[in-house]
């Protein structure tokens, strides 16, 4: 690989971060991505051409606006400056092992999660414009890559996809259950719901992923013919599937690498499919009074946006690489909210970012990570 190439990766990144910026700034208000071009949110006045150059501008113009001398917020070129380090590495790192086409996937799934994460930091939301077409192209994606590349084959992204999904699942819904606010939710229930989710993981409890799709696939065929939710309570649902998962592996009926992976699986699975169809379903129908979504609740650390999140990072890393991001993930977050609480205030801090970051390390370190712990059992 020349020099040249990799510096016009570092270049493209560096675009894409200065568009991020704008989609940053501009999907969460609703307004076009595209048109009008950028302008100094002080001033209104219109960037041209030579300012919209990513990071030299900035350092040109010592962060402020040509027009009004307002000062440029420093995240802008942090951004550029970020995505075009993320693209050099992804290239230098996995361009030996998958050839050119592969890359771009990768590339473009890897620079929707950044900016994701940013908008995430910003206002609690995880778009679901960014995460579902992200997991599209990440399964897409691994049509592109070799065997024995290191990335995942087709099967082994579902898979990823279906245990990141059901393991941010499993964590939000038991979270809710220990800190008592199992709310038994207001969401949209018909047909497709959380419900299948729950009743999935349960199935898989008992006999595996193919059991538990079934079972998510019954539920939504006997709403569809009943036309009403028929649905299992939370609380009692999982605790049946406790028991469901002690007695099953106890008996050995049932592994318990089986059990409780195709309950995570099925589970994930299920959620994804609820995601999808509400997604387009109010991409078709338009979506609900925005202020009756609009929890007046506090922020929550952990959401839904999560699950789908989680779920291109299962897809992008496989299953196994995925829990190493997870144990990266949740380290990175401790590690932030605590730096979060010593700067002063209570804010809490988002997992989205802390997310991508821990899958980005786990795409670079995963598989070393990976070999030599299971080295360690290995031996001892
Ligand atoms: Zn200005």
């Amino acid at each position: 690989m020349t020099l040249a190439f990799v510096v016009l990766v570092g270049v493209l990144g560096a675009l894409v971060g200065s568009f991020g910026n704008v989609v940053v700034h501009r999907l969460p208000r609703g307004e076009s991505i595209v048109f009008p071009r950028s302008h100094c949110p002080a001033c209104q006045h219109q960037l041209g051409p030579l300012e919209l150059v990513p990071i030299v501008s900035f350092v040109a113009l010592r962060g402020r606006c040509r027009a009004c001398g307002a000062a440029i917020s420093w995240r802008y070129p942090l951004l550029e400056a970020a995505m075009a380090a993320l693209f050099v590495a992804l290239t230098l790192h996995w361009s030996p092992v998958v050839d050119g086409a592969s890359l771009v996937p990768l590339l473009v799934v890897l620079a929707m999660l950044v900016i994701a994460a940013v908008i995430d930091l910003d206002r609690f939301i995880l778009p679901d414009v960014l995460t579902l077409p992200a997991l599209a192209l990440a399964l897409v994606g691994s049509l592109l890559y070799q065997p024995g590349s290191g990335l995942p084959t087709p099967a082994e992204a579902l898979a990823g996809a279906g245990v990141g999904a059901g393991v941010l699942l499993l964590i939000n819904r038991l979270g809710a259950l220990v800190l008592r606010r199992f709310a038994d939710t207001r969401e949209r229930l018909w047909p497709v719901s959380l419900d299948q989710a729950n009743l999935a993981a349960l199935g898989g409890a008992l006999g595996g992923w193919q059991i538990g799709l079934a079972v998510g696939a019954a539920s939504v065929v006997l709403n569809l013919l009943t036309r009403r939710t028929l649905r299992l309570p939370e609380g009692p649902l999982y605790g049946l599937w406790a028991v469901a998962l002690v007695l099953t592996t106890t008996s050995f009926t049932v592994p318990i690498d089986v059990a409780l992976g195709g309950s995570v699986l099925a589970a994930g699975g299920w959620a994804l499919a609820g995601a999808v169809f509400w997604w387009i379903h109010d991409a078709v129908r338009g979506a609900p009074d925005a202020a009756e979504e609009e929890d007046d609740d506090e922020p929550v650390a952990m959401g839904f946006g999560d699950v789908k999140l989680a779920a291109v990072l299962g897809a992008l890393l496989g299953w196994q690489a995925f829990l190493v991001a997870l144990l990266l993930s949740v380290t990175v977050g401790a590690v932030a909210g605590i730096v979060a609480r010593l700067a002063g205030g209570d804010r809490v801090v988002p997992f989205g970012p802390a997310l991508v970051v821990g899958g980005v390390l786990a795409l670079f370190l995963g598989h070393p990570i990976l070999t030599w712990y299971l080295g360690l059992l290995g031996a001892g």
